[in-house]
């Protein structure tokens, strides 16, 4: 163990939301920042992530948090240095007759934040996914410019940029504890495995689906819970050319096509969410859900008769009782939090570092059209949830 040390800030776990922190903040030139990662960089849910990218969103601040993050992602060799693997197939999310209005209004929604989004109908919508029975359907939203990129190259993008802008990440380094004054009021800095005590006078959390084990000492309550979710990667024993990432909302599936030919194919149910310990849970998949995901699957793409299973893993959603995350200040003086991202994190996470170093520097966003109260943890209590204005039947909050 080393002689204690000092920084300006620390920031706890190296995710996505850790390193475009430590990158905004080491760019404005704030002094020491020191990130510390219990395990290695990107290896939470940021190293389980689809990388789905897709503005279509319930809440305009959301949605338009979205769209300017898209900005990195489209733009990535010029803002971050580096290819990280954006592919814009485009987005659509196809809705039943009962969710037609909810569509509808939030297009209306979307559209006047700016995003390129506009209506298909079922015979419209067919020619991108040719294979798709659209029986059922009764109209879509489709964003061309969605698609997905590579968390864990992005992840690493900002984990250079941060490091070249002056900052310190290190890895197998967990913190164990985060040190308040004696009268619990202010922040001191935290204790690690690795430096012991490290005094810092502002400490970020973003820890993600952890980051209630760091806070539950220390008198408030930050609601997070580890969802576990199974992916099943498919292979549709056929060349399906280029189509488009989908989201079902009418079999509440969504799936991402790979560049292997393979879909990868996720699940939008959350009416029964399987609560889990972060550390302790089943990581392959289990037989019930492989049967009634493949169920979904074959219903909605009847002719891809030859498709089989590849593999198929379990990951877990850091989520908060509305969805969406905690972004800012706390109850303590000097801490902040920025987790929760309830398994839509990657596509905000450019966006949300700018917010939180806007917001530890000089307490708001930086962007007018970003109001950070939305994002505050006082939420939970005062019953001020952070949801859908036009929210689908069926598939809850996590849109
Ligand atoms: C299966 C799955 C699919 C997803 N698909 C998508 C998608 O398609 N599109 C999308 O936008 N989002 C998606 N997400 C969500 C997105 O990946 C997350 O919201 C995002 O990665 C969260 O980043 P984070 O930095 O908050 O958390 P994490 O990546 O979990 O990072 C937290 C870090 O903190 C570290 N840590 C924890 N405790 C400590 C400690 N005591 N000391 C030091 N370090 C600590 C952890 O090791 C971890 O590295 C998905 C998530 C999952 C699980």
């Amino acid at each position: 163990m080393q002689e204690s040390r000092t920084a300006d800030v620390v920031i706890v776990g190296a995710g996505l939301m850790g390193c475009s922190t430590a990158h905004a903040l080491a760019k404005r030139k704030v002094g020491r920042v020191l990130t510390l990662e219990r395990d290695v960089i990107g290896s939470g849910a940021t190293g389980k992530s689809s990388g789905v990218l897709r503005c279509h969103y319930g809440h305009p601040v959301l949605a338009y948090m979205a769209w300017k993050s898209l900005e990195t992602f489209r733009f990535s060799h010029e803002v971050l240095g580096d290819d990280v693997g954006y592919r814009p197939i485009g987005y659509m999310v196809g809705v039943g007759p009962d969710n037609l209005a909810a569509l509808d209004a939030n297009l209306r929604m979307l559209q006047e934040v700016g995003i390129d989004t506009r209506f298909l109908n079922p015979e419209e919508a067919r020619r991108l996914w040719p294979q798709m029975e659209m029986g059922d359907f009764t109209g879509f939203a489709y964003e061309p410019l969605g698609g997905h990129a590579d968390p864990a190259l992005t992840v690493q993008a900002y984990a250079r940029l941060a490091r070249e802008a002056g900052a310190e990440i290190v890895q197998s380094c967990p913190v164990n504890r985060i040190l308040l004054s004696p009268d619990g009021s202010r922040i001191e800095g935290v204790e690690s495995t690795v430096f012991g005590r490290v005094y810092a006078p502002v400490v970020v959390v973003a820890a993600g689906v952890w980051t209630p084990f760091l806070t539950e000492t220390m008198g408030f309550r930050v609601p997070i819970r580890a969802q576990r979710e199974q992916l099943l990667l498919i292979d549709p024993g056929t060349p399906l050319g280029s189509v488009p990432v989908y989201s079902d909302l009418v079999n509440l599936q969504y799936g991402r096509p790979e560049g292997s030919g393979h879909i990868l194919v996720g699940n939008s149910d959350h009416s029964q969410p399987e609560f889990v310990h972060p550390d302790d849970y089943g990581r392959g998949v289990d037989d019930g859900y492989v049967e009634k995901a493949a169920n979904k699957f074959m219903t909605r793409f009847p002719t891809l008769s030859q498709a089989r299973l590849v593999t198929g893993y379990a990951g877990a959603y850091e989520v908060t009782p509305d969805y969406n995350p905690v972004i800012g200040s706390s109850p303590v003086e000097g801490l902040y939090l920025c987790a929760g991202f309830s398994g839509h994190g990657f596509k905000l996470s450019p966006v949300v570092g700018e917010m939180m170093a806007s917001c530890i520097l000089e307490g708001h966003s930086g962007d007018p059209k970003i109001d950070l109260s939305l994002f505050r943890l006082s939420r939970f209590e005062e019953g001020e949830l952070l949801t859908s204005l036009h929210p689908y039947q069926g598939a809850g909050q996590l849109r």
